[in-house]
């Protein structure tokens, strides 16, 4: 009798086993652009009035990431201490994909890895955080004698303190600061593989390091 049942209840396993791998697989419903936004915005005004949320850090959490990760925004922003993007937007471990190198800047390598983000992980908003009293910013517009590795860096900012002379700006660090994020999100723009995903929304930001504030452009 019991041997009648046996091979039902291996045909069961299997294919219990089948429903639950093509569960694990599914594709996350993803979080629209606007939905990220309005995410990041609430996680900096937690930041700043200091009531954070709990933080997904624990090994629940861990155990459950470990699976698979689908973050909801894509933030590339300067390696810079002073800004960490988890903290200043109060988020778990999951929730966004950081690429961070001094100035923001975008070469080939950052520009890979936000088109794995937005690829494969299916992330909706890419923001390109600058920052107040950026060092990347103040070597490219002071100028001098760089090492070649900073220099690098620094030469991928000229245009944009380029764009600030010619505006005249009373401060030219600041208004290349932002104009560099202008265009990062220029050069997101203008990717093969970003620019035709749909959904994907390219936005710049600035972070102020007294207030905690982040102020995204419009
Ligand atoms: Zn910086």
């Amino acid at each position: 009798m019991r041997k009648r049942y046996l091979p039902l209840l291996l045909t069961l396993f299997f294919v219990l086993s089948i429903i639950s791998s093509v569960l694990a697989s599914a594709p996350a419903s993803f979080v629209p652009a606007e939905t990220a936004e309005k995410m990041l915005a609430d996680g900096n005004t937690r930041f700043l009035s200091e009531k954070y949320a709990d933080r997904k850090i624990g090994k629940n959490e861990r155990s459950e990431l470990s699976k698979g990760q689908h973050p909801f925004a894509v933030i590339v922003t300067c390696s810079d201490s002073r800004v960490a993007p988890e903290l200043l937007f109060d988020q778990g471990l999951g929730d966004l994909f950081v690429v961070r190198v001094a100035g923001n800047v975008l070469d080939a390598i950052e520009l890979g890895s936000v088109e794995y983000a937005v690829e494969h992980l299916g992330a909706k908003l890419v923001v390109v955080l600058g920052h107040e009293k950026c060092g990347a910013v103040k070597a490219a517009l002071d100028g001098g004698d760089l090492p070649p590795n900073i220099k690098a860096i620094a030469d991928k900012i000229q245009p944009a303190v380029a764009v600030a002379k010619e505006q005249k700006a009373a401060n030219l660090y600041e208004a290349a600061a932002d104009a560099n994020v202008i265009n990062m999100i220029a050069s997101l723009r203008s990717d093969p593989v970003i620019a035709h995903l749909e959904g994907v929304q390219l936005v710049g930001a600035k972070y102020h390091l007294e207030s905690g504030q982040v102020t995204f452009f419009k």
